[in-house]
């Protein structure tokens, strides 16, 4: 959703109240797609603060679908996004104007609601998601997924610290 700011900064003290959907259908990151599980309207405010500074405000409560680290199966992660971002469309000054390159959900008096959620999540994105503390992850050697059954695989063939080991181990042999 794009909410255009100019009518609010028209008036000194203006605030309001804007409940924006998500629009965005998952969040992309190094060309991998997650899928939303779940996502709220993101409740915004925004206020003229006067001189042409909008202060936004806002909050969201949406999950995605991420796989588990170890067996890669989907878990669902919460995000609760709490939103503050302070901006200064006054005339003339060339630190406004870098800053606002940088703030890639402005364009001219345009807020892109989407790309602010999305730069939100990206702050938020977690390093590792487990399905459970415990989790025993996949087989490397059939990939069947351990929490769910196990296999016969010879887990030691495919470390590559035990081939070393055999190797040193057959070459006494020849000698
Ligand atoms: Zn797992
Ligand atoms: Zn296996």
């Amino acid at each position: 959703m794009i909410i255009n700011l100019s009518e609010i900064m028209s008036v000194k003290g203006n605030i309001e109240h804007i409940q924006a959907p998500i629009e965005l259908e998952s969040f992309c990151m190094e060309g991998i797609e997650y899928p939303f599980a779940s996502k709220s309207f993101v409740d915004l405010t925004i206020s003229h603060l006067g001189d042409r500074k909008v202060k936004i405000e806002g909050e969201a409560k949406l999950s995605l679908l991420i796989p588990c680290n170890r067996c890669l199966e989907k878990v669902e992660t919460w995000f609760d996004l709490k939103i503050l971002q302070n901006l200064d469309f006054k005339q003339g000054s060339d630190d406004r104007i870098e800053e606002l390159d940088e703030t890639n959900y402005i364009n001219g008096y345009d807020l892109d609601v989407d790309l602010l959620v999305y730069n939100e999540i990206l702050i938020d994105f977690p390093m590792k998601v487990l399905c459970d503390e415990d989790c025993k992850g996949i087989c490397k050697v059939c990939g069947t997924n351990l929490n769910k059954s196990s296999c016969n695989c010879d887990n030691t063939v495919s470390d590559p610290r035990m081939s070393v080991i055999r190797d040193i181990f057959n070459n006494f042999k020849e000698v």
